[in-house]
Order: structure tokens, then sequence, then C-alpha cells
């Protein structure tokens, strides 16, 4: 799943998340947000200004030693 940033608050719409207060279930994937939905937070940036968030690579969370 792959999680989209806002540029201009840094709000994360994450995929595997969704954004159920604004009709979207968990799982909904960023194409079938629409292109025009707006930033929850600031309500500046529609969904064509959020950035891709880039990925560790492996996408695993860091070890605990
Ligand atoms: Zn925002």
């Amino acid at each position: 799943m792959a999680r989209f940033r806002c540029d201009s608050c840094d709000y994360v719409y994450d995929e595997a998340t969704g954004h159920p207060r604004e009709g979207f279930a968990p799982g909904t994937v960023w194409v079938d947000v629409p292109d025009d939905w707006p930033c929850p937070d600031c309500g500046v940036r529609e969904k064509i200004d959020f950035v891709p968030v880039d990925e560790p690579p492996g996408d695993q969370p860091p070890a605990a030693d």
C-alpha cells in the first residue's frame, strides 16, 4: 500500500488505513480518491498536490535489537 503526503501541512493519506471520516474505507487506493478531494487537515491542497511518500527498502519496520 502506498502513502501520499500533503505538500502543505504534511498530512499523510495511507491507502492501508484510508480516511473513513471522508468516506474512504481502509484499503481505498489512491486512484479511487477524486482528483478534487481536498486535504482533510488544511483544506488548501487537493489530491493532485499530494506527493508520494518514499517507503524504506523492503517496506520492513526497523529491526529491534
Ligand atoms: Zn494538508
